[in-house]
């Protein structure tokens, strides 16, 4: 049964994030032939990025620009986004699992009093009702969720769902929306930036991690230089942040960022279990280290056993001649 579906977009400095438009592709999935309604909130004039939301495939888009909502905070964001569900009334919404995401929508859920299927890799209608599946345990098992009545309601994992190809042919209204903002808790003084170079993590389609077999921070330029190479940004494992090697914004696994890449190359990685959670689906995976016996060889698809520091110079070498 087709339905209306809200997707709230995510921008960051004046961008839309791709994650945006792999929840609109989500939400036609969930529409189902219906209205996928795009949301996007923040200050000034929200105008372009709501139209590329028309051309990734929103039927409309609703912008709510507000001082209050220059940056993000769950009590701003959250009063926005529930005035334009109270107005919309949709039959599903979505929108990324990302900082963000993960913050508000337990929120509005909760207000809602509706479900919420969190960080899912894939949505498919079937018998018409509509199901995602998520990593469970840590990722090592995947369940399915079928929802099979009341408000649709879903985050899903960025580079997970493709976005539809953009196509600037198409039409779709954008409008503004006035809402009252009140009674914000946190007052957001200043951004400081932590990694500032290369991709976001957790959007990249390329990482070149590196593990406590990096040995230093120094040890991380080769890793740097292979993945500027090949389009790509820079991860690390806990035991590269807790060495000082690296800063913790660049951790991945369990207790630091999830992401899915087509590509990920471990650098001196051992393949923990808390690691794993944080990268084994990852399309592609590729490991170096020096132990044949290490974990991550289990989870890799190409492994390279040898010494990191003669081996990553070589594929660098390898990927600029291509
Ligand atoms: P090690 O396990 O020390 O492995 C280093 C590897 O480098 C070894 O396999 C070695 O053979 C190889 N090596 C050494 N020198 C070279 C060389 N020259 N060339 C090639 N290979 C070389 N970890 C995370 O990563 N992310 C998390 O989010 C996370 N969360 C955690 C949460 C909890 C509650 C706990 C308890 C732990 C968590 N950990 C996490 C830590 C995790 O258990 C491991 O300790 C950590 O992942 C190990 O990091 P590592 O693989 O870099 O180091």
């Amino acid at each position: 049964m087709s339905k209306k579906v809200l997707v709230i977009g995510e921008a960051r400095e004046g961008s839309l994030r791709n994650v945006t438009f792999e929840a609109i592709a989500a939400g036609n999935i969930v529409s189902d032939g219906g209205e996928v309604v795009g949301v996007l909130c923040g200050a000034g004039d929200l105008n372009s990025m709501a139209q590329e939301m028309v051309y990734y495939g929103a039927s409309r888009v609703i912008t709510v620009s507000n001082e209050e909502l220059k940056t993000y905070t769950s009590d701003g964001y959250g009063q926005a986004i529930y005035q334009v569900i109270q107005d919309e009334s949709p039959e599903g919404i979505i929108m990324g699992h990302t900082a963000i995401g993960k913050d508000v929508t337990p929120k509005l859920a909760s207000r809602l009093e509706s479900g919420l299927v969190s960080d899912a890799t894939e949505v498919v209608v079937e018998n018409g009702n509509i199901v995602f599946t998520r990593p469970i345990y840590s990722g090592k098992a995947f369940e399915k969720k079928e929802v099979t009545d009341g408000l649709v309601f879903a985050t899903i994992r960025p580079n997970n769902i493709p976005a539809l190809t953009r196509d600037d042919s198409l039409a779709g209204e954008v409008t503004e929306k006035e809402v009252e903002v009140t009674n914000i808790r946190t007052i957001i003084k200043d951004v400081i930036k932590k990694s500032s170079e290369g991709v976001d993590l957790s959007e990249a389609k390329v990482i070149v991690a590196g593990g406590r077999g990096v040995k230093s921070s120094e040890g991380f330029e080769p890793l740097q230089e292979l993945a500027d190479t090949l389009n790509g940004t820079v991860g690390a494992s806990r035991g590269a942040c807790d060495a000082g090697y690296c800063d913790y914004s660049l951790q991945i696994g369990q207790t630091g960022k999830v992401v899915t890449p087509d590509l990920y190359i471990a650098c001196g990685i051992s393949g923990a279990i808390q690691h794993l959670a944080g990268m084994s689906n990852s399309k592609v995976i590729v490991a170096i280290n020096k132990d044949p016996e290490a974990n991550i060889f289990n989870v890799a698809d190409y492994g390279i056993v040898g010494d990191l520091f003669d081996v990553v110079p070589k594929l660098i070498e390898e990927v600029k001649q291509m």
